[in-house]
């Protein structure tokens, strides 16, 4: 059945765009295709979604985005009496995969044992690990408003917010003397950047997660029954969603992840409490560590508006162009240069080429974001550029198994930690400056090399 399962995948596999195909800007736009219920019926003579839909309770929908049309196209075309018995084997494969972690002790063991091998892993998570994990991701409410309770006040979320106007202030400099755009671009993009919505460590609203009701073991419950009366919880939760416009003040997130985000559809920009441990942020850090940290991640989210593909939204969220044509035709060669550069190395003596075209909007934001922070330093009297340096590289060091940065080269958007720290930093005067990298060195790079995008 794996067999039959893995062949019917294989013969959709073609018509799904992969990671790389992610990465490029011009297939953001080809995935939106907004239909009505009549035309999908249209579209879909033969493979039952619509009935699906309908049964599940989305068919109310006024529009329904088509992000993978072709795919769509091909599980209809693919629908046949001929391909029943493979359909049959996909359909119950993944509704294992689904299941199999709360079906019984003996698989979920099994299946913790094929991910620490994936993983190149010593030993598996602890059973308590694993249970704090899925609770978390499925309340994450719960956990994110015990978890800024105790570590966090009103008082650190302004300190962190008013630390982004202050990028945001020197931003709208570095775009005003932008050489390459002229006067009309420029005044979009800084329009963009003043309506940006700053959110920090934790929102001002929560989401009710009230309505989740687990039954407890002693009344006949069970990992698998808990998980079953979850997924339905959230199901008819969302389709109260589905039927209400959107709640601005609500952010659909764990707010625990180490991490940070900018979303096109919102223009907003994100610092999740998460994010903010000891390395990150701390009240006695020096202005170059505070730089080198959080500093470049704040400025990295924000370019991620002005990024190949943040560049496709304007000011509101909306998809639109807001560039002069000969701007855009100016920015697209300035990014085909940065992808060409990515093309060319190599990362590991197997000889794997990276992808300039998967990482270009990370890489841009990488790079933009490290010309913000020195122009920062440069207005900062005795600023030190070594410790500087150095808290930047510490931010991006990262210890891999081999087998992680491998998948990271073909299927992460960001590019590998090294490049990240290494390949952004040799494009600015400043760092050669500070160590006095020569031609022939190995960091070094000619002016008419670089690649930064902004
Ligand atoms: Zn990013």
């Amino acid at each position: 059945m794996i067999a039959d399962a893995l062949d019917f995948e294989g013969k959709l596999a073609p018509f799904i765009y992969s990671e790389e195909d992610n990465g490029d800007p011009d297939v953001l736009q080809e995935k939106i295709n907004p239909v009505t219920m009549e035309e999908l019926r249209e579209l879909l003579a033969d493979y039952p979604l619509c009935a699906y839909m309908e049964k599940y309770g989305y068919a109310n929908s006024e529009r329904i985005n088509l992000d993978e049309p072709k795919w769509l196209e091909a599980l209809n075309a693919l629908y046949t009496e001929e391909n029943l018995e493979k359909i049959r084997a996909c359909v119950l494969m993944k509704f294992m995969d689904n299941i199999i972690t709360c079906s019984d002790e003996e698989a979920f063991r099994k299946y913790q044992e094929i991910e620490r091998v994936r993983d190149d892993l010593e030993e598996s998570k602890s059973d308590e690990q694993l249970a704090y994990e899925e609770c978390r991701g499925d309340f994450p409410n719960q956990f994110g408003r015990l978890y800024t309770q105790k570590y966090f006040t009103a008082e650190d979320r302004e300190r962190i917010a008013s630390f982004c106007r202050e990028v945001i202030d020197t931003y709208r400099e570095m775009l005003r003397q932008t050489e390459w755009l002229s006067d009309a671009t420029k005044e979009k993009a800084i329009e963009k950047l003043d309506k940006m919505d700053i959110r920090v460590i934790y929102p001002d609203k929560w989401e009710d997660d009230s309505m989740v009701r687990i039954t407890p073991k002693k009344e006949g419950g069970s990992y698998a029954k808990a998980q079953e009366e979850f997924v339905r919880t959230l199901r008819d939760y969302e389709q109260e969603l589905y039927a209400k416009p959107a709640d601005p003040e609500l952010w659909i997130t764990d707010i625990l992840q180490s991490n940070a985000a900018y979303v096109f559809g919102e223009n907003a920009f994100y610092i999740y409490a998460g994010y903010l441990g000891e390395e990150i942020y701390r009240s006695d850090m020096t202005i170059e560590e505070l730089y080198g940290g959080l500093g470049h991640t704040i400025a990295h989210e924000i370019s991620h508006a002005f990024d190949p593909k943040g560049a496709l939204y304007d000011a509101d969220g909306n998809m639109a162009d807001w560039w002069t044509p000969e701007d855009k035709d100016a920015f697209r060669e300035r990014t085909k240069k940065l992808i060409a550069w990515y093309d060319s190395v190599t990362a590991f003596d197997d000889g794997t080429a990276c992808s300039g075209t998967l990482w270009q909007a990370e890489a841009v934001a990488d790079m933009a974001g490290l010309k913000c922070l020195l122009k920062m330093a440069g207005k900062t009297e005795g600023f030190d550029y070594d410790r500087f340096f150095r808290a930047d590289a510490a931010f991006w060091r990262r210890l891999d198994t081999l087998p992680k940065a491998q998948m990271i080269t073909l299927r992460d958007s960001h590019p590998l930690h090294y490049l990240r720290g290494n390949a952004t930093m040799q494009q600015f005067d400043e760092f050669l400056e500070t160590y006095d990298i020569q031609p022939g060195d190995g960091m070094y790079l000619a002016p008419e090399d670089r690649i930064t995008v902004w």
